[in-house]
């Protein structure tokens, strides 16, 4: 089995009332923006690059403070993600890969939607009370209504 450290991005819009999903072409359901993390790269760098590359949306972290202040002159520890997940991919074909995943919240600081990634088919915005429509796998969909909780929505 191959394991994987991934980032994902719950981007919500300026007002908190909606997130940013894509939808996955080969599996047939939305996500949130994100992937593999890269050789020289830290999880979040991967969400925020993730994010910018499938949607053309520039965001930043919120809600990614410590529970503690531990920074040291050597030492930092944020951003925290809002939660990590491991999970076994579905992929269509190929080999499974088990990713472990950090899942940042952030808001959309600047750009439009403006374009997707290749594997998917559609980029929009979604409330919270259409989340239930949407073809997502259960545990992604938790996770997206614990971050609307997150946010007071
Ligand atoms: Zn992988």
């Amino acid at each position: 089995m191959k394991k994987c450290l991934t980032a994902n991005c719950i981007v919500f819009d300026k007002d908190h009332e909606k997130i940013l999903l894509t939808r996955h072409k080969a599996l047939g359901v939305w996500i949130y923006p994100g992937g593999h993390v890269e050789k020289d790269e830290f999880p979040h760098e991967a969400a925020l690059r993730e994010t910018l590359e499938e949607t053309g949306l520039h965001a930043r972290i919120i809600l990614g403070k410590s529970l503690y202040d531990l920074r040291s002159a050597l030492a930092h520890y944020e951003p925290v993600p809002f939660t990590t997940m491991i999970w076994e991919v579905p992929y269509i074909e190929g080999e499974h890969h088990m990713h472990y995943s950090s899942i940042y919240l952030a808001e959309a600081v600047e750009g439009s939607i403006s374009k997707q990634a290749e594997e998917s088919d559609g980029v929009e915005w979604f409330g919270r009370e259409e989340i239930s429509d949407l073809e997502i796998p259960d545990n992604v969909s938790k996770v997206m209504l614990a971050a609307f909780d997150a946010v007071g929505r």
